[in-house]
């Protein structure tokens, strides 16, 4: 059983993934910690983030791996430095890259395929491009402001500050030219602004219990 969670960011797709793959057994796999841990490799490397050839010339030299809440950068566990603001944003700048894409949705796929039982896939391209074919695809939306606060209260700072943060990535990751984000077609959309986390996680239950038995 394969399910696919795309959404801009502070829609609640971690929380919610994390949550849905514990109830149902099986693994969470979050896509967005690997453009994260190719951003830490970049920044380490001084290149431009916005520079596609350097960035591609680094991905044959480059290990990435996740699974779980870990997340492994040249065998190095990354999972405690990929949440600053600096690797935050360069993610998005470096997920532009169309090599870039390539490279991950390949090794995603092969994490996906090599998991017992099936997984719960977080991402911004996963129902459009990734998993095109996965069991049940969810897009979760909420309010820009209601982002802003998650983000806020999960990472530190102002509001203010996550707004901007949250609005310059939404910019990015829905303008970009290869797969940005939007709703698959057959994607279940739930606008998370005024639900609970036990509320998004039923929804997304009993939208997986009607594609199984319709
Ligand atoms: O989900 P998260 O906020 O950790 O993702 C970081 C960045 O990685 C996003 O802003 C986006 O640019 C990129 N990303 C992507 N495709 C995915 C997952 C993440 O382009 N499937």
């Amino acid at each position: 059983m394969i399910i696919a969670v795309d959404g801009p960011a502070g829609s609640g797709k971690s929380t919610i993934a994390a949550a849905v793959a514990k109830r149902l057994e099986v693994g969470h796999i979050d896509t967005g910690a690997m453009y994260r841990a190719l951003a830490l490799k970049v920044l380490r490397s001084k290149l431009p983030p916005e520079d596609a050839s350097g960035v591609t010339r680094l991905l044959p030299g480059t290990d990435i791996s996740v699974g779980d809440g870990r997340v492994h950068l040249d065998g190095e566990p990354v999972e405690g430095l990929i949440r600053t603001p600096e690797v935050t944003a360069v993610s998005s700048v470096v997920a532009q890259h169309q090599p870039v894409r390539v490279w991950m949705v390949d090794r995603q796929r092969k994490v996906v395929h090599g998991a017992p039982g099936g997984a719960v896939v977080e991402g911004r391209d996963i129902g459009t491009v990734v998993l095109p074919d996965a069991d049940l695809k969810v897009y979760l939306t909420a309010s820009e402001e209601q982002r802003a606060k998650r983000r806020a209260a999960e990472r530190g700072g102002s509001e203010a500050e996550a707004l901007m943060e949250v609005s310059s990535r939404d910019a990015r990751d829905t303008a970009r030219e290869h797969s940005p984000l939007r709703a698959a077609d057959d994607a279940v959309v739930i606008d998370t602004t005024d639900l609970s986390i036990d509320e998004v996680v039923d929804s997304v239950l009993q939208a997986m219990r009607e594609r199984q038995h319709p």
